[in-house]
């Protein structure tokens, strides 16, 4: 069968290939614990719930404007307002399924062939294969646990070519949990300041489970709002993953020509879903902070857990609901002849022997790491750093 070519160029992120993998010894009966979920293991908060019962009674079943509903727009540019500080108009918001859709129509919008797109590593797996599947050209740079992750000045500057279009990141972070704060993003500015052809795509889907407070968008700083595009949804903050619903926030061409883009694909994201995100967005936000305690808590159990690993080197992360520790020190390792030579190959030993998921370094161009999520219950947590430990401890 003769399949388009530009799917040599994409694969299935390797976050999905392990979520099913769990699911498969699960189903055989297995005790898994799995450390590999990227989404809030909470429910959707009782009055958002109520407000989509509510607007299926009221009979909105119909389509919807490709971008949303205009309050809904309304609602998304006052949660910028308050919570960041931005102005932005109805048009210039873009009301999709997903943060991933929403990056999606910046990246179709934004890169032709050719274009370099830089990606500071580690970083989620979905950018690049968007830059490919667009024809462009990505361009890494490898971030170290030093600085947490995170890209500094300098190594932005040397990666910048007449050839660099876009520059895409998040924070806070997934896989590292890094957040960068508003001096660092500041001193990132300054570089941009010198190219004003790159744009940016500032992921903040993470925004609200941030342990230090405030959370800054690079929009903010200097006049880069010109040029950024904000994303951000409900799936986190908001525990709605499967609801699907996430926006961006651009200077208005840009958010025309993802509409434009968004008309092709999926017309508009679900009319339900629409009306109670105005209730989600402009409401208050209780159960996100509930929510963000005891992520908290999680956190400080789970880094010291793993500090408590011999050979594992870890930061405590900022924000998201992911450990991101540095597992090199088990490379050529073994355990009963079966030899581990890197991180793929730690997560396999892992899930068939410890019965933990977690997911490979490898999968976020970090490979000397894995990522552990915490979003999971407390005893869960517990009896999956009690059986990482216990395994990780036969490796000699
Ligand atoms: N960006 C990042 C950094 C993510 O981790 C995720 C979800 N794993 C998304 C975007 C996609 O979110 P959504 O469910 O809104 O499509």
């Amino acid at each position: 069968m003769q399949l388009a070519d530009r799917l040599t160029r994409i694969s299935v992120p390797q976050t999905i290939r392990m979520a099913k993998l769990s699911r498969e010894l699960k189903a055989q009966g297995i005790d898994i614990v799995d450390l590999s979920i990227g989404e809030p293991d909470f429910d959707t908060p009782a009055h958002i719930r109520e407000a989509a019962k509510k607007a299926i009674d009221e009979g909105y079943t119909h389509y919807t404007p490709v971008a949303g509903y205009l309050d809904l727009k309304q609602a998304v540019a006052y949660k910028l307002k308050r919570d960041n500080g931005l102005e932005y108009s109805p048009d210039e918001i873009v009301v999709s399924t997903g943060a991933k859709q929403s990056i999606a129509n910046a990246v179709l919008s934004i890169v032709n062939p050719g274009d370099e797109v830089i990606i500071p590593t580690p970083y989620w797996v979905t950018y690049s294969e968007l830059v490919k599947l667009c024809q462009g050209e990505v361009k890494f740079v490898t971030c170290g646990i030093e600085n947490d992750y995170k890209i500094t000045p300098e190594q932005l500057e040397a990666a910048i070519t007449p050839k660099t279009k876009l520059f895409m990141f998040s924070s806070p972070c997934n896989p590292t949990g890094s957040v960068y704060s508003k001096e660092e993003l500041e001193a990132l500015a300054a570089v941009f300041e010198k190219h004003p052809q790159i744009f940016i795509i500032s992921d903040e889907i993470y925004e609200y489970i941030n342990y230090v407070g405030e959370h800054t968008s690079i929009a903010t700083i200097g006049t880069l709002k010109n040029r950024t595009v904000i994303i951000n949804g409900l799936s986190k903050g908001f525990a709605m993953t499967g609801w699907r619903l996430g926006y961006m926030a651009a200077p208005l061409e840009i958010a025309k020509a993802a509409d434009m883009v968004q008309s092709q694909f999926t017309s508009a994201t679900c009319s339900i879903t629409q009306r109670c995100a105005i209730t989600a967005l402009r409401g208050e936000l209780d159960t996100a902070r509930e929510m963000v305690a005891a992520f908290r808590e999680r956190r400080a159990f789970i880094f010291q857990a793993l500090k408590g690993i011999p050979g594992l080197q870890v930061n405590e992360p900022d924000g998201a609901f992911y450990m991101f520790p540095n597992v090199s020190a088990f490379f050529g390792k073994s355990y009963e002849g079966e030899k581990i030579n890197n991180a793929d190959d730690l997560c396999m030993f892992l899930l068939h022997k410890a019965n933990v998921t977690v997911v490979s370094g490898a999968a976020f161009r970090q490979p000397e790491c894995i990522r552990i999520s915490y979003a999971t219950g407390m005893p869960r947590i517990e009896e999956g750093m009690k059986r990482m430990k216990e395994w990780l401890g036969k490796l000699s």
